[in-house]
């Protein structure tokens, strides 16, 4: 294979690493759709409708990319890695797909492949044994190298810089809803460099003890928690952040939760060195709630790597026996939600190295009380 510049380069090296995952776990031919893994691999990023995109990647033989032909001018072909089978629209690309197939039989579809497709494929493959693709690709996505963890660090950089303008009350709060409050961090997460803004959750005093809230119609007031947590995508890679303002001076009581809630999170980052199971992030968190007799308001795992998904592998969670490897990209994000009352979370992306965790957010971790 003649390799004619670094990016594709880069792109023979996933290809290998893809390669010798797939002989490892007896998959004959991986098949990518929709979803991080297509773009991972080759650069480009199938679009999310009706017509297949499919790149099929035979453990014996080149991969084709199965593409809709409206669709060929926006992939950045290298040939020397793989070819384009651009298909017209009376031709039936579920047919083209199965026939690139042959007669492989242990088959791997990507995660987000729509069941359209795979239903289809299934119809005309009937001896296939499938599995998910992220048995082969998720161990090698969750492990970034240097251009990728540099990515994470500028996005999460641009995160911080809109988390600095929410502590210096830059960002007006009270008398506002959720909702505006949301658009206007979304316009930030654009201004400071994202292509594209991923959630906005914003949620206010009660609202707080509800980790997924959707920012509504409710009108923030003074003398309580506002919970931010957002993030975007700038240049493929994602930031994902979480930090708690108070419209004025909280109470004794929740000003106690809030110095719990910063304590378990300063564990749990520090728990990430190399080697130490995943698992144990999440209970180095978790203990310094439980101490503090808060453990029932800590209601979901503590972290989920990132990288050009907001979730994906490897998750901190009891039960993960996985160890942490340098280049490992995850976030610590403990919680206390006391329902009906209020909330906090406290959200850090961190990534494990040779030499300790290194958190790629920087953002001010106290409860600020803003005047906004
Ligand atoms: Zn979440
Ligand atoms: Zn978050
Ligand atoms: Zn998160």
């Amino acid at each position: 294979m003649s390799v004619t510049n670094s990016a594709a380069l880069f792109r023979s090296i996933r290809l290998s690493k893809i390669r010798a995952a797939m002989a490892e776990h007896h998959v004959e031919a991986l098949l990518l759709s929709l979803g991080a893994d297509l773009p991972w691999t080759i650069g480009y990023e199938a679009m999310p409708l009706e017509r297949l995109t499919m790149l099929v990647l035979p453990l014996d033989d080149e991969p084709t990319l199965v593409i809709p032909r409206l669709e060929a001018p926006r992939v950045n072909h290298w040939p020397e890695l793989f070819a384009l089978r651009p298909w017209n629209e009376t031709d039936d690309p579920l047919d083209i797909t199965a026939a690139l197939i042959g007669s492989r039989t242990r088959l791997a579809v990507s995660d987000r492949c729509w069941a359209t497709f795979l239903v289809g494929l299934q119809a005309r493959l009937p001896s296939a044994k499938w599995q998910n693709a992220s048995t082969v690709t998720a161990p090698l996505r969750a492990v970034k190298d240097a251009a990728e963890i540099e990515a994470l660090m500028v996005a999460g950089a641009a995160a911080d810089r809109v988390a600095a303008q929410l502590h210096g009350g830059e960002i007006a709060l009270v008398g506002r809803t959720e909702a505006q409050v949301s658009a206007d961090i979304s316009a930030r997460l654009i201004a400071e460099g994202h292509d594209k803004v991923n959630f906005a959750i914003v949620a206010a005093g009660e609202n707080a003890a509800s980790p997924h809230h959707h920012a509504g119609a409710r009108v923030i007031r003074a003398d309580e928690v506002v919970l931010c947590d957002f993030g975007g995508t700038l240049n493929g890679y994602c930031s994902d952040i979480t930090r708690c303002v108070h419209t004025g001076e909280p109470t004794s009581e929740f000003a106690e939760l809030y110095d719990v809630l910063m304590a378990s999170q300063a564990a749990g980052v520090a728990a990430g060195t190399v080697g130490t199971p995943c698992e144990s992030v999440d209970a180095a968190s978790r203990r310094v709630i439980e101490d503090a007799g808060m453990g029932q308001y800590f209601i979901h795992r503590t972290g989920h790597g990132i990288g050009m998904e907001e979730h994906e592998d490897p998750y901190m969670v009891s039960g993960n026996r996985l160890p942490l490897a340098a280049g490992h990209v995850y976030s610590v994000e403990p919680g206390i939600y006391v329902a009906g009352r209020w909330g906090a979370r406290l959200e850090d992306i961190v990534v494990a190295t040779e030499d300790g965790p290194i958190a790629l957010n920087h953002a001010d971790h106290r409860l600020i009380v803003v005047d906004a």
